[in-house]
């Protein structure tokens, strides 16, 4: 299920581990400062090549398949970009990095359909290069609809997009527009024109927003209409953005990546929001989100769920006697272990607050959660978490309720709330549910 470990727990931001790219640069000092924050920041590997002719032979001896190249434009034994010639020969989406540049020089290199250029012209041209590679390792992972019914205009965008790197999927209509929509549920941006035979860009703009809103896709409006009115009519019916033909490839292109931003920002956003800034676990906030969605799921599928709460015995005693900071340390410890039992499993694990976690478990009676909740109790009980040179171990008590039947969320829990009640009444270090309870009386 896509909750669990859709991203680390830590919402970093994106990385690109196991990939290789390939840097075409003199500098050392360049070249050494890049291939680090390449690494540091986005987890890419990078061969360095600084000439033309080491170029060639890296190319011409490893079978390594390079993402993306970053090409220096004036090299000593190339002073012409034909290092830029070589890569694009190779196939390898290349990013120019160069200190000359002038408006032939701009056409030159916008002609061989590069992923982007980014002039050394400042001290912060290191930082708008590694910004346009992970823009271009984003943009690999970013599906992109282009709605046109004239071919050669759509061709046209199609072209700048893929260059840049996008998936883009092609649509001639309104009406084959929605329906790609529905095909691939991971479109993240259209960029449609106006005029269309079945349906304006403006009409299908206004029954995309029906659907998504623009926390979720964005929409570019394009077209070469003399009606100055339009970009705002657009704006209005939801379009994040809007241009007039012609534009220049460069304006399209940080449009569409400011648009792009935007909804990662919002990912990232909704990423944090939904954890627990001690510990890294989903937070009640988002149990009680997603949770009466997992219940409901089960219950229409005639079948039942088990919530479990969890709590940490005697932890007011441990805060006392080693002091708050210990008390942290361990709890983020008893967090980590949970998060490791759970990972990339179906069950929803979260810190409900303070020393008390909630677990929802789908598809799963009381029996069995009560089963696995015995095992984590158990050990928990055997873990040790050293803090100042000293051993400290921890039990928890766990209370289990079944779902069967439609109830307030809130119900669930407080069944579960009254097992743990007893758990901790019967001595702590325990687990208790329906189940247990059946099973004493059956004895
Ligand atoms: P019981 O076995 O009955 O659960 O006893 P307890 O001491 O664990 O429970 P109680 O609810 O009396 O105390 C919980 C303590 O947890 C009190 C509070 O200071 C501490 N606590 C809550 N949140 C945090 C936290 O984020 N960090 C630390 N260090 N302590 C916390
Ligand atoms: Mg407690
Ligand atoms: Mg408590």
């Amino acid at each position: 299920m896509a909750f669990q470990g859709e991203n680390n727990r830590w919402g970093a931001g994106p990385r690109f581990g196991g990939q290789t790219i390939l840097l075409v640069e003199d500098s050392r000092m360049f070249s050494a400062v890049l291939s680090h924050r390449f690494h540091a920041e986005l987890g890419l590997n990078t061969k360095t090549c600084a000439s033309l002719k080491s170029l060639r032979e890296v190319l011409a001896q490893d079978g390594e398949a390079y993402t993306i190249a970053i090409v220096d434009l004036t090299l000593p034994d190339s002073p012409y970009g034909e290092a830029l010639d070589c890569t694009m020969e190779n196939g390898i989406p290349a990013i120019v990095f160069t200190a000359t540049f002038d408006i032939a020089t701009r056409n030159r290199i916008m002609e061989r359909s590069v992923v982007d250029y980014v002039l050394k012209d400042s001290e912060f041209a290191l930082d708008t290069l590694v910004a346009a590679v992970r823009r271009a390792m984003t943009n690999r992972k970013t599906r992109v609809l282009v709605v046109d019914d004239v071919a050669s205009a759509r061709q046209l965008l199609v072209e700048l997009l893929k260059a840049q790197q996008y998936m883009v999927v092609e649509a001639s209509s309104g009406e084959e527009a929605l329906s790609a929509l529905q095909t691939y549920g991971d479109i993240e941006l259209v960029v449609t024109d106006h005029h269309m035979p079945d349906m304006s860009g403006y009409e299908l703009t206004r029954r995309i927003r029906k659907r998504f809103g623009s926390d979720r896709l964005r929409i570019i409006g394009v077209s070469s209409s003399s009606d100055r009115m339009l970009s705002a009519s657009f704006l209005k019916a939801g379009a994040s953005d809007f241009l007039y033909r012609p534009f220049g490839a460069e304006e399209l292109q940080c449009r569409i990546a400011n648009n792009i931003e935007t909804l990662t920002q919002l990912k990232q956003l909704r990423a944090a929001a939904a954890r627990d800034y001690l510990t890294g676990l989903y937070n009640r906030r988002y149990f009680y989100d997603l949770g009466p969605k997992l219940v409901t799921d089960c219950l229409r599928q005639k079948a039942v769920c088990s919530v479990a709460i969890l709590d940490i015995d005697h932890f007011k005693r441990l805060n006392d006697t080693y002091g708050h900071e210990i008390g942290d340390t361990v709890l983020k410890a008893v967090a980590d272990r949970l998060a490791t039992i759970f990972d990339g499993s179906d069950n929803l694990l979260s810190r409900l607050g303070g020393e008390e976690f909630a677990i929802l478990f789908p598809m799963m009676d009381s029996i069995a959660a009560t089963k696995l909740c015995d095992e984590i109790r158990s050990d928990i009980s055997r873990m040790t978490v050293t803090a100042d040179d000293e051993d400290l171990s921890v039990t928890i008590s766990i209370g289990v309720a079944e779902i069967s039947a439609h109830e307030t969320f809130d119900n669930y829990l407080n069944a579960a709330d009254q097992f743990l009640y007893m758990a901790k009444h019967k001595g702590r270090n325990l687990v208790y549910s329906d189940a247990k309870l059946t099973g004493e009386a059956a004895q």
